[in-house]
């Protein structure tokens, strides 16, 4: 029989295979055996791995040779053995996949950022990138977009504070910092913006005692900050939950914004009535001026969203075909669709091809992602685990079950979701760099913990991963 044809049966019995073992041991273990011959009634693989080796004959021989039963209608010798040249050559590819990888990524970080970075409006925090005219509208968020230009063109006179509500990756940052954008150019007002974590780190860095250090005037200059203001923008609010201390100071900083008739305007992914652990004065004054809801965008909105984008980035000639195939598996997080498309851009651009619907399954493999969990899920997930919340794994916190909690989270996005550490590090609120450490600690540790490569398996079990 020759290579091709022996290809083709191997490659029949792998996707018998793939159906019954898990992710977890499929990926790394089966998919890199090699068919190399089929003589008489003997099928010989070859692995790059010594341990490889073992391991399959242990724990997946059976499953081999009843998947070859099934595909070949006959019982038959399955050799698995080690080739030390076949180790070499695999390598030299998995080198090269890397390297490209890499670039993959490194290119489609750095359009990112550019985009992003697109220079921040001094001082305040604004991302010039964040603006009503390329905020798509449509029934899920106009109540948002609208109130929210009400408030930057008329600043407390109609809805104090506005709470802007809605799941990850809506538009709330958007919505909050074209506020700010739009009010910032015509100097009248005095505008901050910060995320929930910015004030309590300042929070904490103005009490922190220190040697020496003067606690009031550091005090003053923190009240002076976050109170001499007319617009104030807190982004994730949902992250003041359980920071006592910090809870009494937002709520005098609110009430004295508030009494002076000043704007506020907050976000969260949670309703005020669904922060159980924020006492009831605070809920109060978050629900004092208006609440509104972002809900996913409709199809439309999420075609004409990546219309904009290929626009923005420059990117011509890329088919309606493939804004829709995108825009249909990317439902409920705009980030991620927006992800998508620069992933697909990046690889058209390294690949230096054009974008085709074809090429576009071929890099997304959407339908293969459908039945793989959000990122949410994950996150929801390893904190059930963990026993702690999905939040604990957002915050900053070092206590040391959350750190591990929140290094294996990063680790199981980025390797079994193949999220980039962009994406990861804003599902997370943290930097992309810190994303990168964890998931790099956690990669190595797994070498040699074994309790710990245990308890991630178990994870990606029940994560049907
Ligand atoms: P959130 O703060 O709700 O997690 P962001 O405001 O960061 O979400 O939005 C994520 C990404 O999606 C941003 O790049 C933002 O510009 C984009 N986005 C979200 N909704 C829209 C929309 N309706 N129109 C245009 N871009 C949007
Ligand atoms: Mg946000």
């Amino acid at each position: 029989m020759n290579s091709v044809e022996i290809k083709k049966i191997w490659d029949e019995v792998k996707k018998e295979l793939k159906s019954i073992v898990p992710a977890s041991t499929y990926d790394p273990w089966i998919e890199p055996l090699k068919a190399i011959s089929f003589e008489g009634n003997q099928f010989t693989l070859i692995s790059g791995e010594s341990f490889g080796v073992q391991y399959i004959k242990q724990t997946q021989y059976k499953n081999i040779l009843e998947a070859f039963k099934k595909c070949l209608n006959q019982e038959i010798i399955v050799n698995i053995e080690f080739s030390q040249e076949y180790a070499e050559k695999r390598k030299e590819e998995l080198k090269k996949i890397k390297q490209k990888e890499q670039k993959i990524q490194q290119k489609e970080e750095s359009e990112k950022k550019a985009i992003e970075n697109n220079s921040y409006l001094c001082g305040a925090n604004i991302n010039l990138r964040y603006r009503f005219d390329n905020f798509v509208e449509d029934d899920n968020n106009k109540m948002a977009k609208r109130t929210a230009m009400k408030v930057a063109e008329n600043p407390s006179v109609l809805y104090n504070p506005l709470y802007i509500q809605g799941g990850s990756g809506l538009g709330k940052t958007h919505l909050m910092q074209a506020i700010g954008h739009y009010v910032i150019p015509k100097k009248k007002y005095k505008v901050l913006c910060v995320k929930t974590e910015d004030f309590i780190n300042d929070y904490i860095n103005s009490t922190a005692f220190v040697p020496n250090k003067n606690t009031n005037s550091a005090m003053n200059k923190f009240r002076n900050k976050y109170r001499n203001v007319d617009i104030l923008l807190i982004d994730d609010i949902q992250f003041i939950e359980n920071k006592k201390k910090c809870i009494d100071e937002l709520f005098n900083t609110l009430d004295t914004l508030y009494n002076a008739n000043k704007q506020i305007v907050l976000t969260s992914d949670k309703l005020p009535k669904d922060l159980p652990e924020i006492p009831k004065r605070l809920r109060t004054r978050f629900e004092q001026g208006l609440v509104v809801e972002i809900l996913p965008p409709e199809f439309d909105t999420r075609v004409q969203i990546l219309k904009n984008l290929a626009v923005e980035k420059n990117v011509n000639e890329v088919p309606d075909e493939v804004f829709e195939y995108i825009a249909t598996h990317y439902k409920d997080n705009v980030r991620e669709l927006e992800g998508a498309f620069t992933k697909l851009s990046a690889y058209a651009e390294i690949e230096e091809t054009s974008i085709t619907l074809e090429f576009a399954k071929h890099v997304l493999k959407c339908e293969e992602n459908t039945n793989k969990p959000s990122i949410d899920k994950v996150i929801n997930t390893v904190a059930n685990y963990f026993n702690i919340t999905a939040d604990n794994i957002k915050s900053t916190s070092r206590v040391q079950n959350i750190s591990k909690a929140r290094a294996i989270t990063c680790y199981i996005i980025r390797n079994y979701l193949q999220k980039s550490f962009q994406q990861i590090g804003e599902a997370l609120n943290k930097k992309h760099q810190t994303v990168m450490f964890a998931e790099d600690k956690i990669r190595n540790s797994i070498k040699k913990d074994k309790s710990l490569k245990e308890e991630i398996n178990k994870i990606l079990d029940i994560l049907n991963l």
